[in-house]
């Protein structure tokens, strides 16, 4: 991490960042062991906001071209009245094509800096109890039957699990962490399965294992299928990769019950709230998830956390190098940090505090 804390005046900096996982992460998609991430730090007033946005492979997305979507912005950026944040990231979408990573982590960065100027939490900006933030799951990537049961059995803090399947392995990822675990359980297929018929069958025999919802069950352009698979289930269907913006929300209706919503896809703070609001107008379930991530991004979306059904944003947990500290979690409750803006504490000042004490 850079030391752009300490900058004062005006800037916009932006950097890449490597976040390293403690476990190699699987899922139906893909398998890695480390993200590249971009921050944003933007200063006005001698304060700074930071932000953050994972870059995702699925949209064609990478780390290279967010940063330099992000540094297309600068100028505007160090001109606008960043009290004028809603014209301002309206007028970012306007100029950045895709790269919603990008807009994220600008958006992250302003609110951020918006919290620091009003001296409130955004959830305070936001008019949220965070006594109301919901129960995180805890999230167990695809992995031999042996390593399944120990990442089942480690995550004993968790009330909530949320298991990812989609490859030929399902039943037999799911009677493991069954096998150590009763604990509520969702899963996540990650577009996985490739046919309505077996979606159907799979889901029924998940149900019968007491899963409490499943995830992204068919590819995402297969609308049609999933409303045919939700007339012969009997949990939710959650909408994950089928449902990036907030216009993607109300061709969903019929055939999800809820919508899985994260800052790195729908492009920031804003977008969520609205994408939140819509999905609820509509009567539909709300989840707040997220990518491999740091504290920035989790702690930004766990704000949000108040007003949905679900969360899960555990993303900080999965990486061995979080350069923050935000959101803590107690027993799988989201702790909300109670300082401005996101609330974040940079970690190399976290040891330099505890050097100098
Ligand atoms: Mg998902």
């Amino acid at each position: 991490m850079n030391n752009s804390a300490q900058t004062t005046g005006t800037a916009f900096k932006t950097e890449i960042a490597r976040l390293y996982l403690r476990h190699t992460w699987t899922t139906a998609m893909s398998s890695s062991s480390y993200r590249d991430t971009l921050y944003t730090y933007y200063t006005r007033d001698d304060i700074t906001g930071y932000g953050e946005g994972a870059p995702i492979v699925r949209y064609h997305e990478d780390a290279e071209k967010a940063k330099r979507a992000a540094e297309s912005m600068r100028d505007y950026l160090l001109g606008a009245d960043a009290m004028q944040f809603s014209k301002t990231m309206q007028d970012v979408f306007r100029h950045v094509e895709n790269n919603w990573a990008a807009k994220a982590a600008i958006d992250i960065s302003l609110m951020d800096w918006v919290g620091k100027k009003l001296g409130v939490p955004l959830y305070a900006y936001f008019g949220l109890d965070p006594q109301d933030a919901p129960l995180t799951t805890f999230s167990i990537g695809i992995d031999t039957v042996e390593v399944t049961k120990q990442k089942a059995q480690e995550a004993h803090d968790f009330p909530i699990l949320k298991v990812k399947v989609g490859l030929d392995t399902d039943e037999e990822t799911v009677e493991a962490v069954r096998a150590v675990s009763s604990k509520a359980l969702r899963v996540d297929a990650n577009e996985g399965w490739k046919d309505k018929e077996e979606a159907v069958r799979k889901i029924n025999w998940l149900e019968k294992r007491g899963v409490e919802l499943i995830e992204q069950p068919l590819p995402a352009e297969m609308i049609e299928e999933t409303r045919w698979v939700r007339e012969r289930v009997h949990i939710p269907i959650i909408a994950d990769e089928a449902c990036q913006r907030a216009t993607d929300i109300p061709k969903l209706r019929d055939a999800f019950d809820g919508v899985n919503i994260k800052l790195d896809k729908s492009g920031g703070i804003l977008e969520a709230y609205r994408m939140i609001c819509i999905a609820k107008s509509l009567g539909m379930k709300t989840m707040l998830g997220c990518m491999v991530s740091s504290s920035v991004s989790v702690t930004a979306a766990a704000h949000l956390s108040p007003l949905v059904d679900y969360a899960d944003l555990d993303g900080n947990l999965l990486i061995a190098n979080d350069p923050f500290r935000g959101v803590l979690i107690e027993r799988g409750k989201l702790i909300l940090p109670s300082g401005p803006g996101v609330g974040l504490i940079a970690n190399n000042s976290l040891s330099q505090k505890r050097e100098s004490s």
